[in-house]
């Protein structure tokens, strides 16, 4: 047991340093490593291993509403990120740009894709002619660089991995109703597959995508109080459109601007996942997102028949579609226990001689830790339905923690303890404003998260400034 101890030591707790426990678990992990240029991150095969359970299902999903994958140059002129001049101005602070290439100065500066808005709405004023081209729907999975001022692997990077989807329509209410779509999709991945609940609603005015008319996310608290802007959808309106000539002939004959959306998830989701789940003993990855759903051990795998049954067993769950492992280095079985919780694998099956004698297996949920036994025969069934409860079993943990820091306020006073004493979100009337907005967070450093779709009246006055106030607005203190 000592030893048990000093491996699990290596990771700060949770309660003691919530930052530094997170640093731990993902680098121990080997989740991720950092990169030689500040801000930047290396994913390791654990890591990117969930990263690619992210994308296939979002794929999948993507593609049913009909979104097609394409792919754009990362090197955008510098005059196309000038020409919408509220995209410039709120991307222009984090934008790299290459001056220099093939041995001379480049006659016009390229800047590095922070998003490929401007590039896509290049091509499709190409690509649009009539109102039969519509609607137009793309994602590219790439990487974006954002030159970000403070950085912390997955969360936030100056390099990072995402998927940016782009639509255009004839119709307002066409762009609108893809927006919405779109987030819906994103709220089904983190809930359902990620097992974080989110909030959705819509972003303030000053909060919005720089370009949009109006922006939606999925607002996420992890389990130190902080609120973690988990994904994001824009209807950008005809702002676009408008400066890079998107027009098609309607069915009147008229040439009109199209109606336009963006949205993306990117590899923050990652970070999101280990900041909902883990606990003192590391990961606790849900199985959706587990790149090893069960990890077999064999105990005593000298004694005869043990390897042998656990190999067949291995076989057997890989045929049902489990992700498997089966562990058969030889290190003592503690090590291997402390090793795959730390890893967060949802279930471990233990194979020793005794379990062989009564045709069992000895499991370990991950997210309870309870112990329990499962006949050999029908296993496949039996782990399938055990890794669904720990699907569950994970969200309803999640979601009850976060809903025990949901604090309804009416003023400054019991805003700033929900939000700074008790760790939490706030949730009060707000007016709109986004002076009240920009004076709360210079003093508080609490923000705006979202106007939740699900509506409360919880009164008529602004919980920060006292002038009238018709939305419920989440606040919180952000990552
Ligand atoms: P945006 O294009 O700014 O709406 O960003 C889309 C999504 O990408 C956000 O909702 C975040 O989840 C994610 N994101 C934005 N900036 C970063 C970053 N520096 N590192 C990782 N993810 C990011
Ligand atoms: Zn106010």
């Amino acid at each position: 047991m000592a030893k048990k101890e000093q491996f699990v030591s290596h990771i700060t707790p949770r309660s003691e340093d919530f930052s530094r426990w997170y640093t731990d678990v993902i680098l121990q992990t080997q989740m991720v490593d950092y990169g030689p240029v500040k801000g930047t991150m290396v994913i390791r095969p654990y890591g990117y291993g969930v990263w690619e359970l992210i994308q296939k299902e979002l794929d999948a999903r993507f593609k049913s509403v009909g979104v097609e994958n394409a792919y754009f140059p990362m090197l955008i002129p510098e005059s196309f990120l000038q020409r919408e001049a509220e995209h410039v101005e709120g991307f222009a602070p984090e934008v790299a740009l290459v001056t220099y290439a093939g041995g001379e100065n480049l006659a016009e500066r390229l800047v590095v894709r922070p998003t490929s808005e401007t590039m896509i709405c290049e091509m499709f004023s190409r690509w649009v002619q009539s109102w039969r081209d519509l609607p137009m729907k793309v994602n590219q999975w790439c990487n974006v660089v954002r030159w970000e001022k403070s950085t912390r692997p997955f969360l936030r990077t100056s390099e990072f991995l995402w998927q940016e989807g782009h639509t255009i329509h004839e119709t307002a209410e066409g762009a609108e109703e893809d927006a919405l779509k779109m987030l819906e999709i994103y709220r089904e991945l983190a809930e359902d597959v990620c097992a974080m609940p989110v909030f959705v609603g819509q972003k303030s005015e000053s909060e919005k995508f720089a370009g949009a008319q109006s922006t939606y996310s999925m607002e996420a608290m992890m389990q130190d109080g902080k609120a973690l802007q988990a994904g994001t959808t824009h209807n950008l309106g005809q702002h676009f459109a408008k400066v890079f000539n998107i027009q098609y002939l309607s069915k009147d004959g008229q040439l009109e601007y199209v109606h336009q959306t963006s949205w993306g998830v990117s590899t923050r989701l990652i970070g999101g996942i280990v900041m909902t789940h883990g606990d003192e003993r590391g990961l606790a990855l849900p199985p959706k997102v587990a790149p090893i759903q069960v990890v077999i051990l064999p105990i005593a795998m000298h004694k005869e028949g043990v390897l042998e049954e656990a190999r067949k067993l291995e076989d057997r769950l890989r045929k049902a579609g489990i992700r498997v492992k089966l562990d058969d280095r030889e290190q003592s079985a503690g090590w291997k226990f402390n090793e795959w919780e730390m890893k967060g694998v949802p279930l471990r099956l233990e194979i020793g001689p005794r379990d062989l004698e009564n045709g069992q297996a000895t499991a370990v949920r991950r997210d309870t830790l309870e112990k329990f036994t499962l006949p050999l025969e029908g296993l496949e069934k039996a782990v399938l339905e055990t890794l669904d409860k720990v699907q569950q079993g994970l969200y309803d943990r999640a979601r009850t923690r976060r809903d025990e820091r949901i604090f309804t306020v009416t003023n400054l006073e019991e805003m700033v303890e929900a939000v700074d004493v008790k760790q939490g979100f706030a949730k009060g009337m707000w007016c709109g404003d986004a002076a009240c907005e920009a004076e709360l967070k210079a003093k508080t450093g609490i923000t705006t998260r979202n106007m939740p779709f699900e509506q409360e009246h919880l009164g008529d006055v602004c919980c920060h400034c006292g002038k009238p106030a018709t939305r419920l607005m989440y606040f919180g203190k952000q990552y």
